[in-house]
């Protein structure tokens, strides 16, 4: 299932690129800018600031609508009530999250653009929620990629058991791996994960694989201080090859879709971390011979 598919980007990897975002993802990382990706299910999201009260999602019959004082309310419901629901909002205030779409259309989609990868360098970026969390129909999308000659790099919390890696590894351009934490009560508490699993991936991965993008998100009351930090730059001094570190700085913009998802969330007060506050982070980082930077 996927969530969307963004044409022309010109972040996450190099060039021009497409980012297929397949929805569904094993962790719940407090700050999570992509809430909607999190569940393997069509989700739905609901702006009532938006809603003009024509109420074409009433007539759909759908069971996940009712009316309430307010607009509308959404209700627990099955995926095929939700479905119901897709693309009958004029106004966008009701969206629903999700689509099951095959490999086929996701490649036609991502073949329109193949003239613009060769031209800058670029190609398709799998995203998430979680791709290696997409089981082994993925191997086929990668496979027809290689067959085309099309540069892939899948961005990853490497959060999945070994075998869901192993088979993408030979047909992998670049892993763009989160290392969020070394400490594993402080990943657990923060993202519902086992931190020992990524590191154990990351430790097999750096050995078979020699493109792999090392992305800590810098993250206030989670990783944000120099010790912590430290801690996870010297873990990536223990690995085989690493091609790069980046630092991300927290930022907030997801916070209107978990308002949007009814789902209440612990950083909505945080404040972004700035640039200049990861600068620390990258002299560390440098200081220890890896090629560090802000963003990517
Ligand atoms: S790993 Fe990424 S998509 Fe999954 S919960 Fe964490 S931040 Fe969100």
């Amino acid at each position: 299932m996927i969530f969307n598919i963004q044409r022309f980007s010109t972040h996450d990897g190099e060039g021009i690129r497409t980012i297929v975002f397949f929805k569904g993802c094993p962790l719940r990382c407090s700050w999570c800018s992509n809430p909607e990706s999190q569940s393997f299910a069509p989700s739905l999201m609901y702006d009532s600031r938006l809603c003009r009260n024509f109420l074409e999602c009433i007539a759909t019959g759908s069971e996940a609508v009712k009316r309430g004082v307010n607009g509308i309310e959404i209700k627990e419901t099955s995926d095929s009530e939700i479905i119901k629901l897709k693309d009958i909002c004029p106004s966008r205030a009701l969206v629903v999250s999700g689509e099951e779409k095959s490999f086929s259309d996701i490649l036609s989609e991502i073949g329109k653009d193949i003239p613009f990868y060769r031209a800058s360098g670029g190609g398709v970026t799998l995203s998430g929620g979680e791709p290696l969390s997409q089981g082994p129909a993925l191997t086929d999308l990668l496979t027809e990629l290689k067959h085309r000659n099309v540069n892939v790099a899948i961005e990853t919390s490497l959060h999945v058991p070994w075998e869901n890696i192993e088979r993408c590894i030979n047909l992998t351009g670049t892993f763009l791996a989160d290392l969020k934490h070394t400490e594993l009560s402080k990943f657990s508490r923060f993202t519902g994960g086992d931190a020992s699993l990524v590191m154990r991936n990351l430790k097999r991965l750096s050995e078979l694989h020699d493109d792999i993008i090392i992305r800590i998100p810098v993250i206030p009351g989670f990783n944000h201080t120099k010790n912590e930090i430290e801690e996870i730059i010297n873990f990536v001094l223990s690995l085989k090859t690493i091609r790069e570190i980046h630092f991300l700085p927290y930022h907030n913009l997801g916070m209107g879709k978990y308002r949007m998802l009814g789902i209440e969330n612990s950083f909505e007060s945080v404040k972004k971390v700035e640039t200049e506050e990861v600068a620390g982070y990258i002299n560390y980082a440098e200081s220890k011979g890896l090629i560090a930077k802000s963003g990517g």
